[in-house]
């Protein structure tokens, strides 16, 4: 049989050639091949060499990559019952090759003696962060503990794969065990049409006549903003925000107490069998802040400079709900309601209006036209490629001297059995291949309006900064001259670094001169007017000082939870919430409230110990775009100089040494501060 995922090293996937049976044998085949193939090369005799070890390596699971990337994609953007049972039925067999490739000890001695051997000083600097990495991860993963500890780690990464995963599950079963139905119209006052048929049709798929509100966010948010019954409001907070805990109207059998309990508890055992004194410790060695003592002196000093502001806006909200909503007392569930209300009583801006400036095709072209002026590069459409649907486009980008630097794909609109949001991923990873350089590709998602009746697809400004966030990510991705898979583009780059280039580009969307590139009335061809981007500009830190303490809640939290737990009394989860709130947090939270109980980033995500990273990376970006905003938004040499500091290093170098060597010192928050509108812009308009 020819199975188009055995065979596509040296092309772009044959995408409409895949189908759901070619994966599982294809994947089992080439495990089989990749266990084989590393005996053979932990068998030579002098296999701890670069070539004779780390070239072969890189070259087995490149192999693995091009071919579960296509069917991880696919699933993503295209899922069917058949792709997600053979998907399903890789996922453990991939998950248990790692983990014992994670713990294969003569592997592990192999990279020791290369770092330790005579060759590793010959190397350069990128090779040699290839090896360091492979080191760390290593020893992250308790291979090199005596047997009876690493037994106990195993023990310890099993049991906390199943609660993480359990406590997921809970979230996502109490939210489904909650739905109230709505016969009265009049009940649901100021919901927009949208939301209220998407209720009514949850209420038909049951057979009910009505609105069937729910606990999906898009329902519940709906509610939030736009409910004048403040009942509603009320009762829709408090069972969002008990989910899976002991309060409120859900089942006892999803309470995340306990598991959230022994999650730390298991956390703080496994970083201490490493050697570490706390779990912060242990998830810090692979991002950029080097203590937690650092993380938290960061968000202290944030929280610090933002809480004025954010008791300004509350001040301001309160008053104006008092006087303009009736409302005497302004309680958590009205928060969000009130301050769209009051946001429009400011602004006036409607989304429906400044839409009409952002048709799709001229999106596209002006994002093209930034990075063309930036980098010097020429972007084109490949008509004749393979993909996985006819909405999909793709683009090759090539530099200066017409060299081609990478590929991607463009899938952009909404449609079903495509997974919601918006994600950069990589298709092929640039490396060195015998004498030629095998070029990255990408893919871009997300999931914009589709053209109907004859109108192009119109995205909203934040629509638009997403494409430009995402556009950031793949040009980490794509632009990258570092020629060994494992620290080239985003790969090896530092968690809390990887959101810089991303965050970066969504800059631009706010400066008048780049406007003009990418705005355009889809009838009239006029550009943005003045009167509307001043609008935009006033609206665009509106509440920014709330919106920041909360991050700084959570991130606080988070960082505290893990770096301060103590055997002796457990993981104080309410206490230490508790603490920061009183530090942090404008608005009172209800007693009943247990956000916590539902926070999966931390308990069951990547982002434990690891929150702060989204305002960390600000910090980054912010400054980075600073000397822009210095030298002019559209300036060459400050944007060669970022290509070549950033975005081609990809995770060759510590990103702190990336950074200092573009803007010729350590990060300066002042740059966030004044984008965030804490401190006054005191540049020429
Ligand atoms: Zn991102």
């Amino acid at each position: 049989m020819d199975n188009p995922l055995l065979n596509n090293t040296h092309s772009l996937p044959a995408f409409s050639a895949i189908k759901p049976g070619h994966i599982e044998p294809a994947i089992d085949s080439i495990l089989a091949d990749l266990r084989s193939s590393l005996e053979k090369i932990l068998d030579q005799d002098s296999c701890a060499t670069w070539s004779g070890l780390v070239e072969p390596l890189d070259s087995m699971h490149d192999r693995l990559s091009r071919a579960w990337s296509p069917v991880q994609h696919m699933n993503a953007v295209v899922n069917s019952d058949a792709l997600r049972e053979a998907y399903n039925a890789c996922l453990p067999k991939l998950s248990a090759y790692w983990s014992e490739l994670g713990q294969n000890q003569r592997l592990y001695q192999a990279f020791k003696s290369l770092a330790e051997g005579p060759e590793f000083s010959l190397l350069d600097t990128a090779q040699q962060r290839v090896i360091e990495n492979a080191l760390r991860d290593f020893k992250l993963s308790g291979v090199a503990l005596p047997p009876e500890q690493q037994k106990r780690y195993r023990e310890i990464a099993e049991r906390l794969s199943k609660l993480t995963s359990e406590f997921e599950e809970h979230v996502l079963d109490s939210s489904n065990a909650w739905s109230k139905l709505i016969t009265e119209s009049s009940q649901l006052d100021g919901i927009p049409d949208t939301a209220l048929a998407v209720a009514k049709q949850a209420a038909e798929q049951k057979d009910l006549s009505g609105w069937l509100l729910t606990l999906e966010f898009p329902c519940y948010i709906a509610v939030m903003t736009y409910a004048s019954n403040r009942q509603l409001r009320e009762e829709l907070y408090r069972a969002f925000s008990t989910r899976a805990s002991d309060q409120g109207p859900h089942d006892s059998r999803y309470d995340n107490t306990k598991i959230m309990e022994e999650i730390l508890q298991l956390r703080h055992e496994q970083a201490q069998l490493l050697g570490f004194d706390n779990y912060a410790d242990y998830s810090l060695q692979t991002k950029m802040a080097e203590s937690p003592q650092h993380v938290l002196d960061f968000l202290n000093d944030l929280a610090e400079r933002a809480l004025p502001m954010a008791q300004k806006e509350l001040a301001e909200l309160t008053a104006f709900a008092k006087d303009h909503l009736g409302l005497s007392e302004l309680k958590a569930w009205d928060v969000t309601y009130a301050s769209e209300k009051l946001r429009t009583h400011l602004f006036d801006i409607s989304q429906q209006q400044i839409k009409q400036y952002f048709p799709f095709d001229k999106v596209i072209a002006g994002l093209f036209a930034v990075v063309e002026r930036l980098y010097g590069l020429s972007i084109t459409q490949q008509d004749d490629v393979d993909t996985w649907h006819p909405d999909v486009q793709f683009f090759q980008i090539r530099d200066a001297d017409n060299q081609l630097r990478g590929e991607f794909y463009l899938d952009l609109y909404a449609r079903p059995k495509k997974r919601g949001g918006a994600w950069m991923d990589e298709c092929v990873v640039r490396r060195r291949v015998a004498d030629s350089i095998q070029t990255p590709v990408a893919y871009l998602t997300c999931n914009f309006t589709p053209p109907a009746d004859g109108q192009p697809s119109l995205l909203t400004h934040d629509e638009v900064t997403t494409l430009f966030h995402e556009f950031g990510h793949g040009l980490h991705h794509m632009l990258t001259r570092i020629d060994y898979s494992a620290v080239s583009g985003i790969n090896g780059v530092e968690w809390d670094a990887v959101e810089l280039p991303s965050q970066f580009m969504e800059n631009w969307c706010w400066e008048k001169q780049a406007l003009a590139l990418f705005s355009a009335h889809h009838q009239t061809g006029e550009p943005l007017p003045e009167r509307l981007l001043q609008k935009m500009l006033k609206a665009k830190n509106f509440q920014s000082g709330m919106q920041l303490v909360r991050q700084l809640e959570f991130a606080l939290f988070d960082m505290r939870l893990h770096a301060e737990y103590d055997p002796q009394q457990g993981a104080r989860i309410e206490q230490i919430l508790q603490q920061v709130r009183d530090q942090v947090s404008v608005i009172e939270v209800p007693d009943f409230n247990r956000f916590q109980h539902s926070f999966s980033h931390i308990f069951a995500g990547g982002y434990a110990a690891g929150y702060y990273s989204y305002k960390w990376a600000e910090v980054l970006s912010s400054d980075a775009f600073s000397l822009f905003e210095e030298t002019g938004i559209f300036n060459p040499e400050t944007g060669q100089h970022f290509l070549q500091s950033i975005l081609e290093k990809g995770g060759s170098q510590k990103a702190l040494d990336l950074f200092v060597s573009f803007r010729g010192r350590e990060p300066d928050i002042e740059a966030l501060l004044r984008h965030s509108g804490i401190t006054a812009d005191t540049r020429a308009a």
